[in-house]
């Protein structure tokens, strides 16, 4: 019976797991080996916290791309939001909790089938990958931290994001209480008292999850959040029916022509009294083939002076998410600060966080709490990864030209150091962010975790619907 290694089971290899399942003629043998965070939760959907919303409407987060509307079906079965109407139902921002609920009552559906016909079995394994092996005849072992071993026919890395970056500091923060380099492990039982300050470096999505927590403990201290450009997400909002503005020849546009031309979809959506947001939008059933098709000096001017602003423009936050900002904003509880982090000087009193602002002057701001909320690192290979580490050694995978994540074809077959697709290999989610830009968000996502099933089991691509792209967080 062939078997299929899943290296994660955050969404992408639960999800992945689950197409396989639901998908297969054939007797196959499914192993999701997964560490470090819940199985089927990942790091987005294993907060325990009632107040960390999704950032997407319930409408547009259904995890199977020919099912769009099956997260609002799970949802009803629930006796909490059994008495809401559809439309409240589809607009709701559910807590990111309960999304984890659903994705692992899925995978536990395909481990305990109650069709008699399933030839699929999933198995999980709680340890870490740490190399993958290919012996002179061509056999496949995936090596665990554990010194176990499991031999396989195909590996699906479905890893997520690197884990946060660090930086320099005058002494060791690992152990240093007041330091959490990791904002998805505890810390609200290291608060400091009242009037204490807690300084967040960052001013993203993650900021605002723990502004939020924060705001929940009702803890009254002073909340300072750096960043380079000390923007914080926008807000939701109802947008309008707007006309699909790509030319067709897009690909074939430089980034200077392709700016030109949204530029002026954002001024013309300005001069309506419309938002600007609403042009980004719009882009989205393209931005995997624009993306592809810039050089990589193109992206790499995208990523220096387009990526911050696209970020606070696409990734926005429910607007009751947004109102708990703004309201904190407003009475002096949280500041937003703009600098370049420099380094951390922890002393016996709190921890310095020293920043260049943009004439790089130097100024510090000082926290009794720091918490590192500035998301996955760049560098991937770079990153300290072993098993990556390992991979790139050997050449059975190779980074991206951006250094983001690892290069595949359009078959999601990694690309081996030889420049050739791996017959064996492939990876999806966040891993790809480096060839196709936009793959970290469900509406993605559920794609790839079907395709990618489609394409190991060699079947053809089954008629999906084009995805409700168009409505994504607006
Ligand atoms: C806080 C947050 C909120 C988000 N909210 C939304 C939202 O509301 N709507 C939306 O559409 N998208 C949202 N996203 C984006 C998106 O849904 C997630 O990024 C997505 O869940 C990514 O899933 P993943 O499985 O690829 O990665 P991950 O969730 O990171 O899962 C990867 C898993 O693999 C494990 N792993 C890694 N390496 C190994 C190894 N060597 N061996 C074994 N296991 C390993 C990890 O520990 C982890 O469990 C959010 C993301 C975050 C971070």
């Amino acid at each position: 019976m062939k078997t299929i290694v899943i290296v994660g089971g955050g969404f992408s290899g639960t999800i992945a797991a689950v197409n396989l399942a639901r998908l297969a003629h054939e007797p196959l043998r499914v192993v999701i080996v997964n560490a470090s965070r819940p199985l089927g939760r990942g790091t987005a959907y294993s907060t325990t916290r009632n107040e960390h919303l999704l950032n997407v409407a319930a409408r547009n987060m259904s995890a199977l791309p020919d099912y769009p509307e099956h997260f609002l079906g799970w949802l009803r079965s629930r006796s909490e939001f059994s008495s809401l109407t559809d439309h409240e139902l589809r607009e709701m921002y559910v807590p990111r909790k309960i999304y984890g609920d659903y994705l692992c009552g899925l995978l536990a559906t395909c481990q305990q089938p109650i069709d008699a016909r399933s030839n699929v079995t999933v198995q999980t394994i709680d340890d870490q990958v740490v190399d993958i092996v290919v012996a002179s005849d061509g056999a496949v072992q995936v090596c665990l931290e554990s010194g176990e071993s499991i031999d396989a026919d195909q590996v699906l890395l479905a890893t997520g994001n690197q884990p946060p970056g660090s930086f320099p500091s005058d002494a060791p923060l690992s152990h240093d209480p007041r330091y959490r380099s990791d904002p998805w492990h505890d810390w609200v039982s290291r608060l400091p008292g009242s009037g204490g300050t807690i300084v967040l470096l960052g001013t993203g999505l993650t900021m605002v999850d723990v502004v939020l927590t924060l705001d929940e403990l009702a803890w009254d201290g002073k909340i300072i959040a750096l960043s380079r450009n000390g923007m914080p997400p926008q807000s939701h909002f109802r947008g309008i029916a707007y006309e699909d503005y790509m030319p067709d020849n897009a690909t074939e546009l430089s980034l200077d022509q392709l700016r030109a031309i949204v530029q002026k979809h954002c001024k013309q959506l300005r001069q309506m009294s419309q938002n600007p947001a609403i042009a980004i939008d719009k882009l989205r059933p393209h931005t995997q083939r624009l993306w592809q098709n810039l050089t990589t000096a193109e992206k790499q001017s995208f990523l220096a002076h387009d990526a911050a602003g696209w970020n606070v423009t696409r990734h926005r936050i429910a607007s009751s998410i947004h109102d708990v900002i703004t309201d904190a904003l407003d009475s002096g509880r949280l500041t937003l600060k703009t600098g370049t982090i420099h380094r951390l000087a922890p002393n016996e009193e709190n921890i310095e966080v020293v920043l260049h602002d943009q004439q790089d002057n130097s100024f510090s701001e000082f926290g009794d709490l720091v918490i590192n909320c500035t998301g996955p690192q760049s560098s991937f290979s770079n990153a300290g990864i072993t098993l990556f580490d390992n991979l790139l050694e050997k050449g059975l995978v190779c980074s991206d030209d951006l250094d983001m994540g690892l290069q595949v074809d359009e078959r999601f077959a990694v690309i081996e150091s030889n420049g050739e697709p791996s017959g064996w290999m492939f990876a999806m989610g966040p891993l790809l962010k480096g060839s196709l830009w936009e793959t970290t968000a469900v509406p993605e996502l559920r794609g790839q975790a079907m395709r990618i099933a489609e394409i190991l089991l060699e079947r053809s691509p089954a008629e999906v619907p084009q995805q409700d792209v168009l409505e994504y967080y607006i």
